[in-house]
């Protein structure tokens, strides 16, 4: 028996709020909300992918709704996100097999994606620290 679907938004909820008092930067591009900014709770790996998923923290981030967007729906654009490599690298470890399924969508980055598995442990965190990846170019 999973989580209800009332359980689960309740938990993203949760992870919405985590996120707005220790890390609240954009995982997209990393700068900060303005008030202005219509600010979403982000999936890396899409939540029609995977309901286990949704609830993990580490694939939850606050990001702009534009940066969301582009994420989203925009594979040619978002290679331009300051934190693609990063989120790249959480689908990775994450799950394999989406990660398989997306990954094509980004023909030109196929080197820098073979090197995710020598990335050292540590190397990467997501809450709270920003650690780039782009030197894997
Ligand atoms: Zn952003």
């Amino acid at each position: 028996m999973g989580l209800l679907q009332s359980q689960i938004d309740r938990q993203i909820g949760k992870h919405k709020e985590w996120y707005s008092i220790h890390y609240p930067l954009c995982g997209f591009c990393g700068h900060l909300f303005k008030p202005k900014d219509i600010v979403d709770l982000a999936h890396f790996i899409r939540r029609s992918s995977s309901r286990e998923l949704q609830t993990v923290k580490l694939n939850c981030c606050l990001a702009h709704r534009d940066c969301h967007d582009i994420y989203d729906n925009s594979p040619d654009q978002a290679i331009y996100l300051p934190r693609f490599f990063e989120v790249m690298y959480i689908v990775w470890l994450l799950d394999r097999q989406y990660f398989s399924r997306v990954s094509g969508n980004y023909a030109d980055l196929q080197d820098v994606f073979a090197k995710f598995p020598d990335v050292e442990e540590g190397e990467i965190s997501h809450h709270g620290e920003l650690v780039q990846l782009h030197y894997l170019l």
